[in-house]
């Protein structure tokens, strides 16, 4: 009796109720071009929340606590890191999702995941795996966010990889060489048609670029690297400074800095909610492949916010992520990465099991999982490897 109630009272997954609360020209399950491997669909959850629950269930999805967004891991304990960055991504995709009527639980699973492929050490970890793997293909973060999920999270027994929507790994997918583009099938034709992903996509796209650009400036200035003169001068800063400063002249800095901050982040995003909601309804878009065949990006700022999130970025470029404290660490730590590469190449059976099996067949192929393993390595990890190997 009381378990026919407890079933009764339990809600089933409703495609309609959700499709009716859509957008025509949001991402609909109904209508997604599905996974690779089919699947039965889930009772309680759409097939993106699924793809948001697989993504955090992920063993790559908890290495990001400890890998660098700009400043190393063992800096300080109050900085950013790739998964406080991607949480910051999916809150603001996700209310500019719901403000535009896409696709949430999309928006939320592109945001998780879109970092899944860095290396350790961020940008500069980057750069020293890609050169080391120049005679084999190279390396790029968003190919490897996308190689994570559809083979190296081995877990599932059916399938290989998360097995995701395509949708979700369209979004991951943000860039690609025409070279690359080739070998990814129906994911890669985007980039030789030149055509452009779904919103859920592109939104996540630009709240990557909002996300980092404020955090930096609140990361940069508790390092002490960026100071408030310097920030003032920055139109986007500039002008909620002085609001504030006005309004609240005997806050302090700490405060202050927070305050700016949100109020950046509030007046960005509700400018790319406004602007993309007239770029949308100019069009009459009816579908998701509308906006795939639409000549260029639909979400987007206005000309002037623009302007100034790319005077911030440009600003960021210059005196933070060339601080020379940034780019001293930044050297230790590509010299680190080459020289492990360097080492498991010729000694693979140095590497754990799942990784050395793979390295056999011939230097191409060592050389990919010599990638995959060091790119999966946290700060710490590949840190405390480099001193346990004697490097
Ligand atoms: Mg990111």
């Amino acid at each position: 009796m009381l378990r026919s109630k407890i079933r009764l009272a339990a809600r089933k997954h409703d495609l309609s109720e959700i499709a009716a609360s859509l957008a025509p020209y949001a991402a609909q399950q109904a209508t997604g071009q599905g996974r690779r491997y089919p699947e039965p669909p889930p009772a309680y959850r759409s097939e993106y929340q699924r793809d948001r629950d697989r993504i955090i269930h992920s063993t790559a999805f908890r290495r990001l606590v400890y890998k660098t967004q700009v400043f190393v891991n063992h800096e300080g304990d109050l900085y950013r890191t790739r998964l406080t960055h991607s949480l910051e991504v999916a809150q603001i995709a996700r209310t500019a999702a719901v403000a535009l009527r896409l696709n949430e639980p999309l928006v939320e699973a592109i945001s998780l995941a879109h970092d899944l492929g860095h290396t350790p050490f961020g940008h500069a970890g980057q750069d020293a795996l890609n050169k080391c793997m120049r005679d084999y293909g190279g390396f790029e973060h968003n190919l490897q966010s996308l190689r994570v999920v559809d083979e190296l999270e081995s877990k599932y027994a059916e399938f290989p990889g998360l097995n995701l929507s395509f949708e979700t790994r369209e979004g991951i997918l943000k860039h690609c060489s025409a070279r690359n583009a080739r070998e990814l099938g129906a994911l890669g034709n985007r980039f030789l048609l030149r055509r452009q992903p779904g919103l859920e996509a592109q939104l996540v796209d630009v709240a990557d670029a909002i996300a980092y650009n404020n955090h930096d400036v609140d990361d940069g200035f508790r390092a002490g690297l960026l100071g408030l003169e310097q920030l003032r001068d920055q139109a986007l800063f500039g002008r909620h400074y002085d609001e504030v400063h006005a309004r609240y002249p005997a806050l302090e800095d700490r405060r202050l800095i927070y305050e700016v901050i949100r109020r950046m982040i509030g007046y960005i995003v509700t400018d790319l909610i406004e602007n993309t909601a007239a770029a949308i309804g100019e069009l009459g878009l009816q579908s998701i492949d509308d906006v795939r065949i639409h000549g260029k990006p639909l979400v987007g700022f206005s000309a002037d916010v623009l302007d100034m999130h790319a005077g911030l970025k440009a600003f960021l470029h210059e005196n933070l992520y060339r601080h020379e404290k940034v780019r001293s660490m930044n050297e230790k730590t590509r010299a680190m990465v080459e020289v492990l590469f360097g080492f498991y190449m010729a000694d693979p059976k140095r590497m754990p099991g799942w990784y050395r099996d793979r390295a056999v067949a011939n230097m191409q192929s060592r050389a990919r999982t010599v990638a995959d393993y060091i790119s999966g390595m946290t700060d710490r990890f590949a840190i405390a490897e480099y001193d346990r190997l004697g490097l």
